[in-house]
């Protein structure tokens, strides 16, 4: 059975859920082998052999870290040219889709990026891939090279399937080229404890109508264990990070549950969530834009039915 190379997404062993689930995916199509890159190798191998990673390729040290992405294409391009894959899969994040972009053109193959699902056909990859801001699905096929795909976060449910990840140790150094711009200092985020907003099955969002009050849409969302978004008003008034914006200018999320909170449904939030397999949104005004697009919704004032719905949640 032809492999299929996922790149592992981690933060110092600590392995995304988006790396689960494009294991689950990589399943469908052949033998799952993980590509590590980076420092804490050991805290991230039972979660790789876990979710069914025959093998893991590892490069571990700063050779490939401390520059941008450009050495992490290069490395998959040699393995590319090496295994033999029937396909790459990658985390469709900023990052994601920049190495899966460089090595399709590396390997001369084709690309798909905000892929919602992708299975074996007929020997080759067949994607569904969500463009335009979610606006469209294309059914689209890979014709030439090894398909490079970058899936978006919550495209599948991770399923255990246990395996050996039998570890091999990849001797690499990047090319002078790859080497063009290295990270000279790295911010971590303030830490939440919630789920990354990308990531999360749930996410709970606050816009103008909080008139920036959080705390009813964080209680929420804690209740549920989700991540907090906001819409751009909310972010703009400096109620909220630029970093928890959702839409057009801020992150597209695609979470099993999307629950809008004082949000009117502009076009460019809209952008950022209507991937979303189930939305609902709370909103005092019935004929607010957001309601033409939810599963559910609730007309009433947030302050009221927030506090009412985490009471329900925890009880439950
Ligand atoms: P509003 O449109 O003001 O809506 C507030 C809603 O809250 C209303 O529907 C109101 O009925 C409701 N409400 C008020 N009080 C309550 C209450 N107590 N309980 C319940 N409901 C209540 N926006 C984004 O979100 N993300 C983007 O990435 C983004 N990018 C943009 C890019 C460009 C180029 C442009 C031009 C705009 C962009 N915008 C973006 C802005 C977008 O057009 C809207 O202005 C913005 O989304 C509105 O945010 P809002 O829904 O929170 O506010």
């Amino acid at each position: 059975m032809a492999e299929v190379l996922v790149l592992v997404d981690h933060v110092d062993g600590t392995v995304r859920k988006t790396t689960s689930e494009l294991l689950t995916i990589a399943r469908r199509l052949g033998e799952p082998s993980a590509v590590f890159i980076g420092s804490g190798f050991d805290a991230a191998k039972d979660t790789l052999a876990r979710f069914g990673a025959e093998k893991v390729y590892r490069v571990e040290g700063p050779e490939v870290t401390q520059y941008l992405v450009v050495p992490q294409a290069e490395l998959l391009a040699r393995l590319v040219e090496e295994k033999s894959p029937a396909a790459v899969l990658v985390s469709s994040s900023t990052e994601g889709k920049e190495v899966a972009a460089r090595l399709a053109i590396k390997t001369g193959s084709g690309l798909i990026t905000d892929a919602v699902d992708v299975q074996a056909a007929d020997g080759g990859v067949q994607t569904t891939q969500s463009v335009f801001a979610g606006s469209y699905t294309v059914e689209a096929t890979v014709t030439r090279g090894t398909p490079v795909i970058a899936v978006k976060p919550n495209s599948a449910t991770p399923e255990e399937a246990q395996a050996a990840a039998a570890d091999e140790a990849v001797d690499f150094t990047p090319s002078d080229a790859a080497k063009g711009a290295t990270i000279t200092d790295t911010k971590p985020k303030a830490a939440s404890g919630r789920p990354e907003l990308t990531e999360a099955a749930i996410v709970v969002s606050g816009g103008r109508g909080t008139g920036g009050d959080f705390s009813p849409v964080e209680a929420f969302a804690d209740a549920l264990g989700a991540a907090v978004g906001a819409s751009r008003a909310a972010v703009d008034a400096g109620w909220y990070p630029h970093s928890s914006q959702v839409g057009q200018t801020g992150k597209q999320v695609s979470p099993q549950l999307y629950v809008a909170c004082g949000i009117s449904g502009a076009i460019q939030h809209r952008a950022g969530m209507q991937t979303s397999k189930t939305i609902i949104a709370v909103n005092k005004d019935n004929e607010a834009p957001i309601f033409e697009l939810v599963d559910f919704g609730v007309v009433g004032d947030l302050f009221n039915v927030l506090p009412q719905a985490t009471d329900a949640v925890e009880a439950a």
